[in-house]
């Protein structure tokens, strides 16, 4: 028999759904009409959880979303029938039957693929992954000018071409202009197959960079405002620990590991229940603070696996106690700006945040989405 002992969570990611549907609409209006917003789930929503992000961006209007590998798509299909799912990047000429028994699309990456591909027979839907300046997957500009392989491109055609851009963050990089032009000979070569260029921040590159889809993942989640003037973006998550233990530390002592912090008076510390392995980063040791009943308290010393330490000697006796919860992500610190604290993307921290805390859901469903879904079933 196993025991287990039931007690409220110490660290809590909370996600708000409403959010990542206002943001789906976002970048939807942002894109407009003509173009189709597909939603990156992949990563288990970027550690957001997979089945909940999905089913919120299909109420939302989405129908196409992207996983990482076949894994991840069965898990999805398993929940959602109806929805179109495509894997970025998991070997069809091993793997084909299943795709083919779950209705999967094939991101195609190389030849041999897109040979598996061609003898699948026609009705194989793909999608194929044309390499314009990232040096990751995708067949060459070069393989293309191969007559056999165009031959076999006009008998099995792709019914999307994708591309990625590499510095879609740097709204003046030489480098996105160059990847679009190639990517726009590709889709000229290809026609009528549609073109997807643009991740997140490809979506504030403009117009030329959009073509017929964009794939976007961190906008949803509230983490791209590349080029954005002001930020259309709504943060999704917060997060919030407990307090363990406090005490007093007279001035001049070490606190936690390799003394990188010493008291310069008498001070008042709070233990929290939270550490790397809940994904804080490390390196935002002794450079952020949390909120705690109104006040600001400082992250002191370094972080360790299960806490971290923070000095409340200016918080009144009255307003902390072991078992108050302090908060770290707020609408007014988001992930984005903890990552620049701690000098690394926010997707990781999102990530592995997602991965490292209990996670609860607000907004699950919206009076709006529940109408969408009754009208969809009615037709
Ligand atoms: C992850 C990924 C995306 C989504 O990127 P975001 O910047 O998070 O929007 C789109 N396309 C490909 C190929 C990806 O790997």
């Amino acid at each position: 028999m196993t025991l287990s002992l039931v007690r409220p969570a110490d660290v809590v990611l909370e996600i708000d759904l409403a959010a990542i549907r206002a943001n789906f609409q976002n970048v939807s209006t942002l894109v407009g009409p003509q173009v189709r917003v597909a939603a990156v789930v992949k990563s288990d929503a970027y550690g957001l959880g997979l089945v909940n992000i999905a089913r919120t961006l299909i109420d939302a209007g989405c129908d196409l979303l992207f996983v990482a590998n076949l894994d991840e798509a069965l898990l999805l299909r398993s929940s959602f029938s109806g929805i179109a799912i495509a894997v970025f990047r998991d070997e069809f000429d091993r793997f084909g039957t299943w795709y083919q028994s779950h209705d999967l699309i094939p991101v195609v990456n190389n030849c041999k693929e897109l040979h598996a591909v061609s003898t699948a027979g026609e009705a194989q839907t793909y999608f194929l992954n044309v390499e314009t300046g990232f040096s990751r997957f995708g067949l060459s500009v070069g393989d293309l000018q191969h007559k056999y392989l165009l031959r076999t491109l006009e008998r099995y055609r792709p019914s999307i071409v994708l591309s990625h851009l590499a510095c879609g963050e740097c709204i003046w990089h030489a480098a996105n202009v160059l990847q679009r032009d190639r990517f726009r000979a590709v889709y000229d070569l290809l026609k009528p197959t549609r073109g997807s260029l643009a991740a997140s921040a490809g979506v504030w590159l403009g117009k030329s960079y959009h073509f017929d889809m964009v794939r976007v993942g961190s906008a949803l989640y509230g983490i791209s405002k590349a080029g954005a003037q002001t930020n259309p973006l709504q943060p999704v998550a917060k997060l919030r620990a407990r307090i363990l233990d406090m005490r007093n530390v007279p001035a001049g002592e070490a606190v936690g590991y390799g003394a990188t912090f010493r008291t310069v008076r008498a001070s008042r510390v709070a233990i929290v229940g939270i550490g790397y392995k809940h994904g804080l980063p490390w390196s935002c040791a002794n450079k952020i603070f949390v909120r705690l009943a109104g006040y600001s308290a400082p992250l002191i010393g370094r972080i360790s696996m299960e806490y971290m330490t923070i000095d409340i000697t200016d918080v009144p006796a009255g307003r902390c106690s072991p078992g108050t919860f302090v908060e770290l992500l707020t609408e007014d610190f988001t992930v984005n700006d903890l990552a620049a604290a701690a000098g690394v993307s926010p997707q990781e921290v999102l990530t592995r945040l997602g991965a490292g805390c209990t996670r609860k859901y607000l907004n699950l469903s919206s009076p709006s989405a529940a109408f969408t879904a009754s009208r969809r079933r009615r037709r």
